[in-house]
């Protein structure tokens, strides 16, 4: 049975967080002379900790409470926090499902978490029953899905994600940082009705703000609190809030990318399909192509020679490349270039 209390490490539960200059007093307008900030300029003032104005829209647009949402500094931020609550260094484990996203495995080796292995099957599903043998491990804390998944690109069955998060006590992050591209329902409705699902997702990829870093993550409001309890006080600039706030704005204009990345996502398909070199591109719910190719090093070389740069992903997956839906022109330079290759 899940219970938060028992998950959370003692002192992170005792812990007191950093008390803000602006906690105590909510207004606007005033002579602040708290914060020992430079009384001149635009940008002199911390931003909103709880990034209030931006979180009221999200909440608005994705049908949560504010409670329910926590905003960190790109989801890469968000996964080290969680790691932060949960996991005692040197003593727990976290459980991924390979090929996927690297900083799982990389925030894992930061924070001294052990990690639990279980390689997706052929068609880059989960394997529940090797995943199962472990749940009664006690010290495995979280399970990380990536729905659609990065390198493959597919999404995760549904079935499977629900029966894991009914049936394992912990914690299951699910990363849907592509599912805007994709046809397929999102967990987020799930997120109020588990009370161990955190679903996380971004703004780096649909809405267009990679260099802006925010990512979002979805749960119930004891676990949401708990980031909160633990996150650097300013962690998302006031540029940044403001930013994403004018994108959210901008609905049509994410809507109109969003279809035309889909739409040349699988022009690309077609076009990269009829090429010698290319044995199989595997199916997409995102902005992303997992190519299978005759030789992945030799293309990549290739193509870096003429300034396109994919990502080789031969060592996690055999003579696979991943290459990012651009602009119709670059994907034209793309598909020109490979011609000429033979
Ligand atoms: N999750 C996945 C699956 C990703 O592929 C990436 C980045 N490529 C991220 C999260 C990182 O997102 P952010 O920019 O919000 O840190």
């Amino acid at each position: 049975m899940f219970e938060l209390e028992k998950l959370v490490r003692e002192n992170v539960k005792r812990h007191s967080p950093y008390s803000c200059a602006r906690d105590d007093y909510k207004g606007r307008e005033g002579i602040f002379l708290d914060a020992n900030e430079n009384p001149y300029g635009d940008l002199n003032r911390y931003p909103d900790p709880y990034q209030k104005e931006l979180k009221a829209e999200i909440c608005r647009i994705k049908k949560v409470k504010e409670d329910e949402l926590f905003l960190g500094n790109g989801s890469d931020e968000i996964i080290d926090l969680v790691f932060r609550i949960f996991c005692i260094p040197g003593r727990d484990k976290i459980m991924v499902f390979p090929p996927t996203y690297g900083m799982y495995g990389v925030s894992a080796s930061v924070n001294d978490t052990g990690i639990i292995s279980i390689p997706l099957k052929e068609d880059f599903q989960v394997n529940v029953e090797e995943a199962e043998k472990h749940f009664s491990d006690p010290g495995l804390k979280i399970i990380f899905f990536c729905s659609p998944n990065n390198p493959t690109g597919n999404s995760m069955n549904i079935k499977d994600m629900e029966y894991i998060i009914r049936n394992f006590r912990g914690i299951i992050l699910v990363d849907e940082a592509y599912s805007d591209f994709s046809d397929k329902p999102s967990l987020l409705e799930k997120a109020g009705k588990y009370p161990n699902l955190v679903v996380m997702q971004t703004f780096s990829k649909a809405l267009g703000l990679a260099s802006v870093r925010i990512g979002m993550a979805f749960s119930d409001p004891q676990v949401i609190q708990y980031f909160n309890r633990i996150k650097p006080p300013y962690n998302i600039s006031t540029i940044n809030q403001a930013t994403a706030l004018k994108r959210l704005m901008e609905k049509d204009i994410t809507i109109e990318q969003v279809a035309t990345i889909k739409r040349e996502r699988e022009r690309l398909r077609l076009e990269l399909g009829n090429l010698r070199a290319v044995r199989f591109i595997y199916p997409s719910d995102s902005n992303f192509l997992l190519v299978k190719v005759s030789d992945a090093n030799q293309i990549y070389e290739y193509l870096t020679g003429r300034g396109i740069i994919v990502r080789n992903r031969s060592t996690v997956a055999e003579n696979c490349i991943r290459i990012t839906v651009g602009t119709e022109a670059e994907n034209n330079r793309l598909i020109e270039e490979l011609k000429k290759a033979g």
